[in-house]
């Protein structure tokens, strides 16, 4: 049996819930298997800690699959899936769209599995899963009988693992372009050729609270992507909307969504910067009762926090600019190395530069489908505040 032996005093994040091994916390890997083999763990007196999918390729060279001594085969995975797709907020037959297992919060570490309708779209970001890669399509399909399965396995986390890139179906066929209901609207669902697995589900219960904050107000919905907001908000009785993303074939999308709900005439599509189009509408003076900003994560890596930090502190300052009297910014940032409190940080001294006073309405998080492992705050990397403007 493959055994990795962590050195001195490295055991703590472990036995505190958490599933990482990062490669210098690692003494030494007796036997060394392919990259992603499962090996057994131990501390550096040779206590039993649990069993790992290892890959000295990456920086996390280690991911706990569990704390027991079962078999790692079929079955375990079986059952892993089965647990999964079973949690809170998800389902896995009815219309609904909805991520099915959330990797390391589901104690499947680097396997991402998004349920649109009778397809499923998996992402395997480690070697590990990508040894056991069988198993998994085997399992899903005993779990929830889909149509088909369809890999983005184009994801950039694969290079880090010594991974190629590629996409498309790994088992079944049929069409890539759908549509997805949620909440009483229709998306467009471009699996193969939309960012992540087509949608972004996790913004899925804020979309609910910018339908019901639109009504009467004329919204500026920046980073729109295919439209989940922008329609949210236009479905929500807006006056105006106006949706702005930096990539055409996102804002097609957009338009195609809000033309399928009926709701095309309420809202204005514009591809363009929206950095560069939040300067221009305050040189215009054009103000909004309610902006939305979801721009792409800043940062994939604490190195680069500095630089994304004055990005966000720039996007927030000119959206909060923007607002009239009493207007309500929705703000977001999916980086997980932002955490809450740099992030609520950051806003306030958005906040101060802006010379605004706002009420904290309330700080969401991601979409329950999502689940946060409350020993890996990497797990929670959604942030959404509510900000209501005071004056
Ligand atoms: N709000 C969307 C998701 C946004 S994803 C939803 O809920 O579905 C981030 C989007 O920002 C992507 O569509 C990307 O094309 C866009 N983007 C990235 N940089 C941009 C920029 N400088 N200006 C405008 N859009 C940008």
């Amino acid at each position: 049996m493959l055994t990795l032996r962590l050195a001195s005093g490295r055991e703590a994040r472990l036995l505190a819930g958490h599933p990482w091994i990062y490669r210098n916390e690692i003494a030494r890997v007796d036997d060394e298997g392919e990259p992603g083999a499962v090996a057994h763990v131990l501390d550096d007196r040779g206590r039993f800690l649990g069993q790992a999918m290892v890959n000295l390729k990456s920086q996390i060279a280690g991911r706990l699959l569990t704390r027991g001594e079962e078999s790692i085969d079929g079955a375990f995975f079986a059952r892993r899936v089965r647990e999964a797709v079973g949690r809170c907020g998800r389902s896995v037959s009815g219309p609904e769209a909805c991520r099915l297992i959330f990797g390391e919060a589901d104690h499947l570490p680097g396997l991402i599995v998004d349920r649109y309708g009778d397809l499923l779209v998996i992402q395997i970001l480690t070697a590990g899963m990508e040894r056991v890669r069988e198993a998994i399509l085997a399992a899903l399909r005993d779990a929830t009988h889909p149509r088909a399965i369809y890999e983005r396995n184009d994801a950039s986390p694969r290079k880090l693992e010594g991974l190629e890139l590629r996409k498309g179906f790994a088992w079944g066929e049929g069409e890539t372009s759908l549509w997805i209901q949620e909440g009483g609207l229709s998306f467009s669902v471009e699996v193969a050729a939309g960012q992540k697995t087509g949608f972004f589900l996790d913004q899925r219960e804020n979309r609910q609270v910018v339908k019901g904050l639109a009504a009467g107000r004329d919204v500026l919905d920046c980073f729109c992507y295919s439209g989940g907001f922008t329609v949210s908000a236009a479905a929500g009785e807006a006056a105006s909307v106006v949706g702005i993303d930096l990539s055409a074939e996102a804002i097609a999308w957009a338009e195609q969504s809000a033309e399928q709900n009926g709701l095309f005439s309420r809202c204005t599509f514009t591809i363009g910067n929206a950095f560069d189009a939040l300067r221009t509408f305050d040189r215009e003076d054009r103000r909004f009762g309610l902006v939305i900003l979801d721009p792409p994560a800043f940062t994939k890596g604490k190195q680069a926090l500095e630089g994304a930090l004055r990005g966000y502190k720039e996007i927030n300052l000119r959206a909060m600019k923007l607002l009239s009297p009493g207007g309500v910014l929705v703000t977001c940032s999916c980086s997980y190395h932002v955490d809450p409190p740099t992030f609520l940080e950051m806003l306030r001294a958005a906040a101060a530069d802006a010379h605004r006073e706002f009420h904290l309405r309330e700080l969401k998080t991601q979409a329950a489908d999502h689940p946060i492992l409350l020993a890996a705050r990497e797990t929670q990397y959604l942030k959404c505040a509510i900000l209501e403007a005071l004056d």
